[in-house]
């Protein structure tokens, strides 16, 4: 099972935005995976699309 989730709009994969404390395991893991670390403050946002520059929450729709 992957974190992965592909673009609605361009279908590469997105970062995940995590949030909370980042303990050092979680820091290796954003890291490696090219995540994005939230702060921790939780929010709705929960990918994020590098290439479209587009936020997204849990269920897919866009963040405005
Ligand atoms: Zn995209």
């Amino acid at each position: 099972m992957s974190d992965d989730l592909q673009c609605p709009e361009c279908n590469k994969n997105m970062s995940k935005i995590v949030y909370g404390y980042p303990s050092e395991a979680v820091v290796h893991v954003v890291e490696e995976k090219g995540w994005i670390l939230g702060g921790c403050t939780p929010s709705p946002i929960k990918f994020y699309c590098k290439d479209c520059k587009v936020s997204w929450s849990d269920d897919l729709g866009f963040d405005s």
